[in-house]
């Protein structure tokens, strides 16, 4: 059988601890026995950052930029204990806050769903895509306690020294001050990217805001994805069929219970950050949760949204063979192929990806997982195997599709 050729090569981001292990493995036995796999590697393990000062951090942004499509592996975000187990000659920032800065990117994450771990939203049969803003709101806040009456302001000068003032509250007792904000440009860039990613996914997108409320701050969310969607993106979605639906923040939340799902749902910063962390836990699990970082220019960056499972290396360095889930990790790998493959117009690449996918959840709906799915699979599971074993197994179905296919 000859492999699968591709055109443009993938910016590869290797990593850390349990995932780089199986990172290894998904390679060996996923994609190298079937394509011949085009990629420039960055060695992004913690070590390999901290002896490069992290250029090779900057340097693989760089490469997702010029290529256009990165898969990237969990990395350590380093701390004291890190520092001391890995001997580092510094703390150095995590590796995904400097990639999105450098892309300027918008996170999406997206469950895996599989027929025998039902969500606990009854009415959920496809997925909720969540598009969160990363840049702003109370992340980058300033707050203030004051221990005494007094008046509290909203003081704004420009260049020349003239200020604009607005109070607040006269205080007549200790309380709790704090001050936000965002920018006309990073709304704009995340409204396109939101609508970029809801065309590029064939899904309507739903966007809310308390603007009833907040009128200038909401209200100027609200305005600016209104104005991105009518001047750039109204035509495309028309023409596919699509939607854009604005409204209240506690009015979507109240929606999302009874819909079927299969929407692109984008959230403020801090929506963003409490939303998906619900959407994935009632959706199944961490393990089956996609990530992609989407720049405003088209660029992508794939990975799993957990991290290094430092738990399961910890016995994996004890010799115990464990049953690490790999399922976003090969979900990561997929979407960058099928990513390049469209880009490229190397049809066989996107195909492949499909296959791949399709034999992984095919397997775990015929009963066959990993054992963090166990207590979430109805009806229960008929193996539960270990990571090398269950990629075997996705492998030996792969291979059966691909001999069939020709
Ligand atoms: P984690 O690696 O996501 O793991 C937390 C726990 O979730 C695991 O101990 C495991 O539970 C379960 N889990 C996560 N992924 C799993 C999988 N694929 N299969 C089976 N179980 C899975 O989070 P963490 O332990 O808080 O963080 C470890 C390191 O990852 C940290 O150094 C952190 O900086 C880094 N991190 C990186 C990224 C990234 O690069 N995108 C994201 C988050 C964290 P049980 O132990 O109960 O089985
Ligand atoms: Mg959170």
């Amino acid at each position: 059988m000859a492999k699968i050729q591709m055109k443009t090569p993938i910016a590869e981001l290797d990593g850390d601890e349990m995932t780089r292990i199986l990172w290894a493995v998904i390679k060996e036995k996923l994609l190298e026995p079937f394509i011949d796999l085009k990629t420039e590697y960055f060695d992004l393990g913690l070590k390999a950052r901290d002896d490069s000062d992290d250029k090779i951090t900057y340097e693989s942004a760089k490469a997702i930029k010029r290529l256009g499509v990165g898969v990237k592996c969990a990395t350590i975000t380093s701390n004291a204990a890190r520092m001391e187990e890995y001997k580092l000659k510094q703390l150095t920032p995590s590796p995904n806050g400097i990639i999105r800065a450098e892309l300027d990117g918008t996170v999406f994450r997206k469950p895996i769903i599989v027929k025998n771990v039902k969500p606990a939203v009854k009415s959920w049969e496809k997925p909720f895509i969540m598009g969160r803003h990363a840049y702003g709101d109370i992340y980058k806040s300033c707050e203030m306690y004051v221990d005494k009456p007094g008046k509290a302001e909203i003081v704004f000068t420009d260049e020349n020294g003239n200020e604009t003032r607005k109070t607040i509250m006269q205080m007549k007792e200790p309380g709790i001050i704090q001050g936000v904000h965002n920018l006309d440009k990073s709304i704009e860039n995340f409204a396109r990217c939101c609508f970029r990613y809801a065309l590029d996914e064939k899904v309507d997108v739903w966007f809310a805001t308390k603007d009833t409320i907040s009128k200038t701050y909401d209200g100027r969310f609200k305005e600016i994805f209104q104005n991105v969607f009518d001047s750039e993106f109204k035509a495309e979605f028309e023409k596919t069929g699509l939607t854009y639906f604005y409204t209240l923040i506690d009015d979507i939340v109240a929606r999302v219970m009874k819909h079927e799902g299969g929407i692109l749902w984008a959230c403020k910063n801090y929506d963003g950050d409490v939303m998906s962390d619900m959407i994935a836990s009632a959706s199944g699990s961490l393990s089956m949760m996609t990530s992609v970082l989407v720049s405003p220019d088209g660029c992508f960056e794939y990975e799993a949204a957990h991290g290094t499972v430092q738990r399961h290396y910890y016995r994996y360095l004890k010799g115990e063979k464990t049953s690490t889930n790999p399922v976003a990790l090969i979900f990561a790998w997929t979407g960058a192929l099928a990513k390049r493959g469209e880009l490229d117009g190397t049809n066989e690449l996107v195909d492949f990806a499909h296959k791949l996918e399709n034999s992984t959840l095919t397997l775990i709906e015929d009963g066959i997982m990993t054992g963090d799915l166990k207590a979430l699979a109805e009806p229960a599971p008929k193996e539960i195997l270990d990571s090398w074993e269950f990629i075997d197994r996705i492998a030996e179905r792969l291979a059966k599709s691909i001999n069939a296919a020709i």
